[in-house]
């Protein structure tokens, strides 16, 4: 890295710290600006001090200890827990033209010993070292009779007794302190508790190192929860990743191996690539699971728990779930998970009564002592309430962890579509005594039945339909209906029975509400648009915020031969695709276009290091590439993907099919393009001469021209063609 070493020289002349900083930011990250607590850390380990920082997943840990290690004279000795991440680290630095290696137990005697010779002759700028082998007293004389920058504890918290995460070699890193006395050293971490971060400062002997603690906010995820509406959770998230993730990586989390198998499945014979991961697969498989999700740009994981340890991969774009999590804890951890990069990414929820009941009976039925169970159900209840809530999610999360944020974050679904509340102490008390009534038996289907006074078997079997709230509920929607015994069940006042039949019993909470000592105030689902199709909505008002619908859609088949020629590079020289770049990277590419290599350096990620590398294979894509005529143009992102299917020789019929649309949305769609030249009527519709001359007799009859209205052409044809069709006829002639 012949440029840090001259910066180095010139810190001998008195160039202030932040400006070789800087320099080194610019020209070999190819980032513009420090974050928030960056430039602070960085100045403080130039000038020798110890550091301790507390800075959330994806805030740029990295650059705190990699930038001060270029500037400072010597070697920057990186300690870090696991291997597969090192690698990942190093390659990255050597893109960028950092002379950064690691030591390990994966290495050969020669090559360990060439990386040592390397380091003793001033030959690195970071190595990075697992701390079982930092300890060892020939790694420790090695240093000694090496030059050394610094040292930076990375995952600092593995430290800590107390945690998941306890490597009891990171309580010998202490040592540090005592035989490298005038070496900075910093400590770093995403574990934000209070116990933990002394731990750290105790054990790690840096009581007067200066703090950061930046906020645990992850402002680039945006929190979404949506209940399970009457199409089924699986076929939310499908509408989900469809509409907003395209060929983007995501994990959804399940509870259990049947639903992650099932939905790795059923995601698979819609046509988009993913693959199941739980602990029962074997080692193997999951190994290969593992290394595709980092080699793949698109694929999906459907995975327990079990999946996420270790997985630094920074662009993935959606976390969803389709269970309820445990708690608040293993909730934002798992969400933690998506957009590392710092990009726009989504935590999607979708849940209903049914994990409620679920979570509540294994608890009750688990053989943990009294006093276990309780904190496993107020944990459980905190994260239903946070689900439930129709406040600012990130304010409440951010408030769970202790961290006060004034203002709502105008950045989850709740803040985007402030959900109503309504006085539901009317409907709570009628779906309340319908349960009493059927003697506490009977699952939420049934209820309702009984509510809206809708006839079957069951209730004529009962007798039912006798009782005084037979059809007490009938003006009130069924979805209202089981959105408010959901909410019901959700407060406490309804709960499974003990057997686990899926009947529903009161509970004592139940009480006040039943004698009107108490009322009820319920979230009101959206006139007429159900929850289900919130997705869709919040969508629409997020353009612009994520990655993808931020990419102009005339700049998507742009992006997506970028992210092709990213891939092929990545495999060439056998490393993950974001190694080479990040998206962000790409998507600066695609929007500005740069002709020549000298544009290159405005662009994020590009030091000069990659512009020497990458720089021209770039330029060659960028203006190589020559976009679809049709596909130039103003139209929205989802109105392009239809075009691009129409434009592979699929039809209406099987675009439908394949995006999961309404074939009315997919006419809607034509006609968009119809109206903006760039599609005609015939390239897409087959009706024959009589039909047409049908149409257009009653669009004139109707007036339909001039008024745009296709409600009366629409009667005035016995509703024999689909509006979309009607529309597209009707943008062809306007
Ligand atoms: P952490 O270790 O804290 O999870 P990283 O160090 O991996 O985070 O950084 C997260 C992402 O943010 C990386 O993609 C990194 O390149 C990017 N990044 C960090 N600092 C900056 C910056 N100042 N400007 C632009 N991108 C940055
Ligand atoms: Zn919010």
């Amino acid at each position: 890295m012949t440029r840090a070493r001259t910066s180095a020289a010139t810190l001998i002349a008195p160039e202030p710290p932040l400006a070789a900083a800087q320099r080194v930011l610019e020209q070999v990250f190819g980032y513009r600006a420090f974050r928030s607590h960056q430039s602070a850390i960085v100045e403080s380990l130039i000038e020798g001090r110890d550091v301790l920082a507390l800075m959330p997943t994806g805030g740029g840990k990295s650059l705190c200890y990699q930038i001060p290690a270029l500037v400072r004279p010597g070697t920057g000795i990186v300690v870090s827990p696991l291997i597969a991440l090192m690698q990942d680290q190093v390659d990255a630095l050597k893109l960028a033209g950092v002379r950064a290696a690691f030591l390990n137990s994966t290495q050969g005697f020669a090559e360990q010993t060439e990386i040592a010779g390397r380091l003793r002759s001033g030959g690195l700028d970071l190595l990075y070292v697992a701390p079982e082998r930092l300890v060892q007293e020939r790694t420790l004389d090695l240093l000694a009779a090496s030059q050394i920058s610094l040292f930076a504890i990375d995952e600092a918290h593995c430290v800590s007794q107390w945690g998941h995460d306890f490597r009891p070699e990171y309580r010998q890193l202490k040592c540090l302190a005592e035989r490298f006395p005038g070496v900075p050293r910093i400590a770093l971490t995403a574990t934000a508790d209070e116990r933990t971060r002394e731990e750290i400062a105790a054990e790690l002997q840096l009581g007067s190192a200066a703090r950061y603690v930046a906020s645990f906010d992850r402002p680039n995820i945006r929190y979404r929860i949506a209940e399970i509406g009457s199409m089924g959770g699986r076929e939310q998230l499908w509408r989900f990743i469809e509409a907003e993730h395209p060929g983007e990586a995501g994990i959804i989390y399940c509870l259990s191996r049947k639903g992650v198998e099932e939905t790795a499945a059923w995601l698979s014979s819609k046509g988009r690539p993913a693959l199941p991961y739980h602990a029962g697969l074997p080692p193997a498989e999951r190994a290969a699971t593992q290394a595709r999700f980092l080699a793949e740009d698109g694929l999906v994981i459907a995975a327990t728990v079990a999946f996420g340890m270790g997985i630094d991969k920074p662009d993935v774009r959606f976390v969803a779930h389709l269970n309820l999590p445990k708690s608040i804890e293993g909730y934002y951890q798992e969400t933690g998970r998506a957009g590392r990069d710092g990009e726009p990414a989504d935590a999607w929820m979708a849940y209903g009564l049914q994990d409620i009941i679920q979570q509540r009976q294994w608890i009750a039925q688990s053989d943990g002592a009294e006093a276990y169970k309780r904190v496993q159900r107020e944990k459980l209840d905190r994260l239903i309430g946070l689900a439930e809530m129709p406040g600012c999610r990130r304010q409440a999360l951010l408030a769970y962890f202790g961290e006060a944020r004034p203002e709502p974050c105008g950045n989850c679904d709740n803040c985007l579509e402030p959900p109503k509340t309504v006085d539901g102490t009317e409907l709570a008390r009628m779906a309340l005594s319908a349960v009493y009534r059927t003697g506490q038996r009977f699952g939420v289907a049934h209820l309702v039945d009984v509510l809206t006074g809708k006839s079957s078997d069951k209730s004529r079997q009962f007798g039912h339909d006798k009782l005084t709230v037979w059809g007490i509920g009938r003006d009130t929607d069924a979805a209202i209906w089981r959105g408010l015994v959901r909410q019901l069940a959700a407060a406490g006042h309804l709960t499974g029975d003990e057997e686990g039949h899926g009947g529903l019993v009161l509970t004592d909470r139940a009480r006040p509400l039943l004698r009107g000592e108490e009322t009820f105030m319920m979230r009101a689902a959206p006139a007429k648009i159900s929850r289900d199709d919130r997705s869709g909505r919040v969508r629409r008002e997020r353009a612009g915020s994520s990655l993808t619908t931020a990419i102009a859609a005339a700049d998507q088949p742009l992006f997506d031969a970028l992210k092709r020629w990213r891939h092929e590079t990545a495999a060439g020289a056998k490393l993950p695709p974001y190694v080479v770049c990040h998206d962000r990277t790409l998507a600066e590419l695609a929007a500005l276009k740069p002709q020549t290599l000298a544009d290159l350096n405005t662009i994020t990620g590009l030091g000069t290091s990659k512009i020497a590398r990458y720089g021209k294979a770039i330029i060659d894509t960028i203006t190589g590439h020559k976009p679809h005529p049709m596909l130039n143009n103003r139209l929205s992102a989802t109105v392009n993907a239809t075009l691009r299917l129409h434009l592979d020789g699929l039809d209406a019929t099987a675009i439908g099919e394949r995006r999961n649309l309404e074939l009315s949305t997919v006419y809607g769609h034509f006609a968009e393009a119809i109206a903006a030249g760039l599609l005609s009527s015939d390239d897409i519709l087959d009706l024959d001469a009589g039909d047409l001359d049908a149409i257009h007799a009653a669009f004139e009859e109707t007036g339909a021209l001039e008024s745009g209205r296709l409600g009366p052409a629409h009667s005035a044809l016995n509703g024999q063609f689909d509006y979309g069709v009607l529309k597209c006829l009707l943008a062809d002639l306007s």
